[in-house]
């Protein structure tokens, strides 16, 4: 069959067009039944049903259309739109998802060079270009579980690639969250099935920064995921065999006023590592995280949500307190200013929280509440000021080197020098004081 051009169509195509704008699945169903539909033809402006269904936000007839070999590609619209572009434009994440299950590329541009997130964040669809962003295909991740070359064994068990995904297209970054889907299975509750995960993790890292157009948001998020992974297998090695120790210490809020801190340290420390310091992205996370001091605002964590996700963590906004998921519908019922998702995550934050829930319920402490993060540096937290500057320091050098070795031009490395002359330390306290 010739291959479908603009505005050829015939009238049961014609037909279709209209039947999918109404949302009819039976007769799209059936029209697509008679053949005398073809599956990717082309309307006066090159869109395909798939696009018409993408960006009336149809997700059956979406599916109907996939299953009978709907091009997630096609690329024939006058401004050069694809399915993927209609449905982040419609804010259906579920399309959205099912548009890149079938393997739709994220990184085509449309006419003006925007890519589907890019269109779907210029037009607020935010939850959109999340789904884009951290979405990665099952089958990449299962080339792993295949002996590759002159290997004897893949480098990943089959039946650890299912968690792991899981794993991989979570959008909540909250170390905890992580932790806990860990723990959700216990094939992955073990030392050796954690090191296949996080060495995978690690080469899709190396991947996606090396791969032609290099995913730095990608990269990162592997990195990070593994970090944490590494991060569960120290802690089982020493004896925490269900990980709650681990769990407990990302969660334990500083005596003055409850903030995470050793949460904040590892989220730093977790970047800090990331392993091509001339990535871009990392630059930026260190320029955003390095001037603040532990426990003000921006946290590491909403940092590094944004810059991943394209989400913006609101400070009080619906996120549990414990795990980090949205929706949490729950408060505290004795200072009802904390949320939770449920009530085990509840529990889980009670042996921290309980210390903080007095001076939250207190009237005389609303005052200090709207500005908990601003309170002097402690002795204790100045350990980790002097930390975060070494880091910049270490990171500069790591680049400098980087750099001469490549023969290279060290003109990029004046911003993140500078960031270190900005350092920590610097941050006036006296507002914050009175
Ligand atoms: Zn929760
Ligand atoms: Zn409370």
């Amino acid at each position: 069959m010739a291959a479908p051009q603009k505005g050829d169509l015939s009238a049961s195509e014609r037909r279709i067009l209209q039947v999918i704008t109404a949302g009819d699945v039976q007769e799209a169903a059936q029209l697509l039944a008679s053949k005398e539909v073809r599956v990717n033809c082309l309307d006066e402006y090159g869109m395909t049903p798939l696009m018409h269904a993408a960006y009336n936000g149809k997700a059956d007839i979406c599916r109907l259309l996939l299953q009978h070999g709907a091009d997630v590609n096609c690329n024939q619209h006058e401004y050069g739109y694809t399915a993927l572009m209609f449905a982040g434009l419609s804010g259906k994440t579920d399309i959205t998802s099912m548009i890149l299950d079938a393997g739709a590329e994220t990184e085509l541009v449309n006419s003006v060079g925007r890519t589907a997130a890019q269109m779907a964040a210029f037009v607020g669809q935010h939850d959109c270009v999340t789904v884009i962003n951290n979405f990665f295909s099952r089958a990449r991740l299962e080339y792993y579980t295949r002996p590759q070359g002159q290997e004897k064994e893949p480098k990943l068990p089959p039946r650890l690639a299912g968690p792991l995904h899981k794993i991989i297209m979570t959008t909540n970054l909250n170390p905890v969250k992580i932790v806990m889907m860990v723990k959700e299975n216990s094939v992955l509750v073990d030392v050796a099935a954690l090191e296949k995960c996080y060495q995978v993790m690690d080469l899709l890292c190396e991947q996606c920064v090396k791969q032609q157009d290099m995913n730095e948001v990608l990269a990162m998020k592997m990195h990070y995921i593994s970090c944490v992974l590494q991060k569960c297998v120290a802690s089982l090695e020493k004896q925490d065999e269900k990980l709650d120790t681990l769990v407990k210490c990302l969660l334990r809020g500083r005596d003055s006023d409850g903030f995470p801190q050793y949460q904040e340290k590892f989220i730093r420390d977790c970047i800090k590592k990331f392993p091509y310091c001339e990535v871009t992205l990392l630059q930026q996370l260190v320029r955003s995280i390095a001037p603040v001091d532990i426990g003000n605002d921006p946290t590491a964590y909403s940092v590094l949500t944004q810059a991943l996700t394209g989400q913006v963590v609101f400070v009080d906004a619906d996120y549990c307190a414990t795990c980090g998921d949205r929706g949490a519908d729950k408060w505290c019922s004795l200072c009802k200013a904390v949320t939770y998702c449920s009530l085990s995550c509840q529990k889980l934050h009670w042996f921290t929280h309980s210390k903080m829930c007095r001076s939250l319920q207190d009237p005389d402490a609303d005052l200090e509440k709207n500005t908990p993060r601003l309170k002097e540096i402690k002795e204790d937290e100045s350990n980790l000021v002097t930390e975060t500057a070494n880091f910049l320091q270490e990171l500069c050098l790591r680049a400098e080197e980087k750099v001469a070795a490549a023969g290279g031009c060290p003109a990029d490395l004046l911003a993140c020098s500078s960031t270190s002359v900005e350092g920590p330390h610097l941050a006036p306290k006296t507002e914050a004081e009175q």
